[in-house]
C-alpha cells in the first residue's frame, strides 16, 4: 500500500521548484495533485501530463495565491473536481530582498502578501473541508531564516516567522477536529529562487552547512512526505529545519 494512496493534495506554487518536487513525490505514493501556480503555462502542463503519467489524477489552477478572492474560487472549483482535499502544502513564495533602510513598501507589502497572506487564504478556504471529514494535513513552506533572521531578508525573514505562529495557532485551533498542522524550514535549497545569489554568497553559504552542500527539493519533498502522511499522525505545531544541520 503505498503511504498517500487515492488522497487528495493541493500543493501551492508548484509549477517548478520544491512546489513541483513535492507533487512528484505524492504522486509516486499515490496521491492526486491539485496543484496552482500565478499562470497556466507550459511547465503548468508539463506538470499535469507527468504526473498523469504516474497514474494519478492531476489538474493546474492558474490562480494568485496572495488574493483572497482567486483562493476562494480556485478551492472551491478543487473541491468540485476532486470531491475532498486531504492535504494542503502552502509552497508559494517569492523574496525581494533588500537591507532595510532601502527596502521599499512594495518589497514588504509583495512578500506579506505572497509568502504570509496566502497561507491565511488556503488554509481558511481548505480548514472547513478537512473539518468536514474529520481529518487533514496541513504543511507550510517557512524557512530557517524565519527562526534565525538573516540581514537582507526582513520582509522574507518576517513572513516565514510569521507562518510559524500561524501554524502552532491552527494546531491549537483544528486538533480536536483531526487536523494536523506542521511547517518545513528549509535552508539553503537549489532552485531558481537561490539560482539568483552570487557564486560568492552560495559558497559563504555551503560552508556554514555540516553537510556540506545545498539541500534539493528532493531532500525537502521526502520531510514534507513524512507530514502529510500517517506516519506522522502524531505530530502537529511543529517546525521541522531541513537545512542540512545548518540551523541547530
Ligand atoms: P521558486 O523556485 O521560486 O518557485 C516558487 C513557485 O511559487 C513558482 O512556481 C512561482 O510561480 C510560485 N508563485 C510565486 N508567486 C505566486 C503567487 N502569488 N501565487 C501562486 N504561486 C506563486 O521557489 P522554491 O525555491 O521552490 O521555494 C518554494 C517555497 O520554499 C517558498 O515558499 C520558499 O520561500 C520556500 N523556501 C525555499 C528555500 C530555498 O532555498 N529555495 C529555502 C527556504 C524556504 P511562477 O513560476 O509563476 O513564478
Amino acid at each position: 500500500m503505498k503511504l498517500l494512496q487515492d488522497k487528495v493534495a493541493l500543493i501551492t506554487g508548484a509549477s517548478r521548484g520544491i512546489g513541483k518536487a513535492i507533487a512528484l513525490r505524492f504522486a509516486a505514493e499515490g496521491a492526486h495533485i491539485a496543484f496552482t501556480d500565478l499562470r497556466d503555462d507550459e511547465n503548468m502542463q508539463a506538470l499535469v501530463k507527468e504526473l498523469e503519467g504516474m497514474g494519478v489524477k492531476a489538474k493546474g489552477y492558474a490562480s494568485d495565491a496572495s488574493n483572497t478572492a482567486n483562493t476562494e474560487e480556485t478551492v472551491a472549483a478543487i473541491a468540485k473536481d476532486f470531491g475532498r482535499i486531504d492535504i494542503l502544502v502552502n509552497n508559494a513564495g517569492i523574496t525581494k530582498d533588500g537591507l532595510l533602510l532601502r527596502m521599499t513598501e512594495q518589497q514588504w507589502d509583495a512578500v506579506i502578501n505572497v509568502n504570509l497572506k496566502s497561507v491565511f487564504n488556503f488554509t481558511k478556504c481548505v480548514a472547513p473541508i478537512m473539518s468536514s471529514q474529520r481529518s487533514g494535513s496541513i504543511i507550510s513552506l517557512s524557512s530557517v531564516v524565519g527562526v534565525s533572521g538573516n540581514a537582507g531578508q526582513a520582509n522574507y525573514s518576517a513572513s516565514k516567522a510569521g507562518i510559524i505562529g500561524f501554524t502552532k495557532s491552527v494546531a491549537k485551533e483544528f486538533g480536536k477536529r483531526g487536523i494536523r498542522a506542521n511547517a518545513i524550514a528549509p535552508g539553503f535549497i537549489i532552485t531558481d529562487m537561490t539560482a539568483q545569489l552570487s557564486e560568492d554568497v552560495r559558497k559563504e553559504w555551503a560552508a556554514k552547512i555540516p553537510l556540506h552542500r545545498g539541500g534539493t527539493p528532493e531532500d525537502v519533498a521526502n520531510v514534507c512526505l513524512f507530514l502529510a502522511s500517517d506516519l506522522s499522525s502524531y505530530v502537529s505545531g511543529q517546525v521541522l529545519h531541513v537545512c542540512g544541520g545548518m540551523n541547530m
